[in-house]
C-alpha cells in the first residue's frame, strides 16, 4: 500500500481528528481487562468467603456491590430509598440488588415509559469445603466475571452519558442472590418485577464469562432470546468476537435469564463451557481471561445503548387465561 492509500484507509479507520468519538471508542476506554481483574479480585477474594446464600459472606458482596454502585453514580432501583429487594420472608436470605441509569439524550422525551433493559449476574455462590488447606469456594469465574461485567456495563453507560451518547431507555443493573440455591433471586423477580415484564426489552445476563478460549462467548436464548441475539450481532460488528450462538438449549434454564424466559421476556445467557475449576476453590482470579471478561461487556454495553435507541412496543403481558364466565 503506498503512503497516501495508507494515510487515507488510517484516516477513515479512526475518524478525522475533530469527529467526535464513536460509542464503541467510547464503550472500550470505560471497560478495560485490568479494571475487571482487579474487580475481580476484590469480589472474589478469601475475605468474601465464597459469598455463599444465607451467609454473612454474602451480605459483605451485597455491601461490595452496593458502595460501587454508588461510586459509579447509580440510582437506587428497588425503592427510592434502596438497591435492596428481599428475594423471601427467611430473615438469612440476603437481597437481590438493583441500580438504575435513567434514560437519556434527545429521545428521552419519546422514550419516557418506552421500556427498559436489565443488565444482571448473580453475586452469590457455595460454601466452604469441609476439608483441605484451601477451602474457599472464590468463584473468580463464578461469577464474580459477570457481577465485575455488570458493573463495568454501568460504567460504560455513565462514559456514553457523559458524551452525549447515553441510552434512551431506562437500565436496570440487577446483581441476583441465590442463584445457586435454584434462581431463587430471578424467579423472586419476575414474580415481584420493579418494572412491567412486557415493558422490558432484552435481558443481558452474565454468568462465567472468563475461561476458555480468547476473544470467544457463548449466548444462549433460543426463539424467546432472538431479539437480543441480534442486537448482540449487529453490535458485534464493532466488537469483532467470536459469538457461539444458541449451541446449549440445556443452558436456556440453567441461570437467571430462566424466569425470563419462561414469561416470555427476551432474555440472553453469557457464559462459557464448564472448565477443569468449575464449582472447585480453583476457580480463582489467577486463572482467569480478563480480556475477555472486559470484551463480552463492551459488545453488552454496545448492544444495550442500541438496542435503547431502536422503536419498542410493550408486549402483552404474558397471564392465565381466564376462566370461562359461568353461564
Ligand atoms: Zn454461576
Amino acid at each position: 500500500m503506498n503512503s497516501l492509500v495508507c494515510l487515507v484507509a488510517s484516516t477513515l479507520l479512526a475518524g478525522s481528528p475533530g469527529d467526535p468519538p464513536k460509542p464503541i471508542e467510547i464503550i472500550r476506554e470505560a471497560i478495560t481487562a485490568d479494571a475487571i481483574r482487579a474487580s475481580i479480585a476484590e469480589l472474589s477474594s478469601d475475605e468474601m468467603g465464597g459469598r455463599f446464600f444465607r451467609s454473612p459472606f454474602a451480605e459483605k458482596a451485597a455491601k461490595w456491590i452496593e458502595s460501587r454502585f454508588d461510586t459509579i453514580g447509580l440510582t437506587h432501583g428497588a425503592t427510592k430509598e434502596t438497591y435492596r429487594q428481599p428475594i423471601d420472608t427467611n430473615v438469612e436470605s440476603g437481597p437481590n440488588l438493583i441500580a438504575t441509569i435513567a434514560a437519556t439524550g434527545a429521545e428521552s422525551a419519546a422514550a419516557t415509559g418506552n421500556g427498559f433493559i436489565v443488565v444482571s449476574a448473580h453475586y452469590d455462590h457455595l460454601r466452604p469445603k469441609r476439608t483441605g488447606d484451601d477451602r474457599i469456594h472464590n468463584g473468580a469465574d463464578d461469577n464474580a466475571s459477570g457481577v465485575c461485567g455488570m458493573l463495568a456495563v454501568a460504567q460504560a453507560m455513565k462514559a456514553l452519558i457523559a458524551k452525549g451518547e447515553g441510552p434512551s431507555c431506562t437500565i436496570l443493573f440487577i446483581a441476583f442472590n441465590g442463584e445457586e440455591a435454584g434462581l431463587l433471586g430471578s424467579r423472586a423477580f419476575v414474580k415481584s418485577p420493579t418494572v412491567p415484564l412486557a415493558q422490558i426489552r432484552g435481558v443481558f445476563n452474565m454468568d462465567m464469562i472468563s475461561r476458555g478460549p480468547p476473544r470467544e462467548i457463548f449466548i444462549d436464548g433460543g426463539e424467546v432470546g432472538a431479539p437480543v441475539v441480534a442486537a448482540l450481532k449487529a453490535a458485534n460488528e464493532s466488537v469483532g468476537m467470536k459469538l457461539r450462538v444458541d449451541e446449549h438449549p440445556d443452558w436456556l434454564d440453567r441461570s437467571d435469564q430462566g424466569p425470563f424466559l419462561a414469561k416470555k421476556v427476551p432474555a440472553v445467557l453469557f457464559s462459557v463451557e464448564d472448565h477443569a475449576d468449575y464449582h472447585k476453590v480453583s476457580d480463582e482470579v489467577s486463572k482467569i481471561d480478563a480480556a475477555l471478561a472486559a470484551e463480552t461487556a463492551q459488545l453488552v454495553a454496545l448492544a444495550a445503548v442500541n438496542m435503547s435507541k431502536g422503536a419498542f412496543v410493550a408486549r402483552a403481558e404474558v397471564v392465565a387465561p381466564a376462566k370461562p364466565a359461568a353461564p
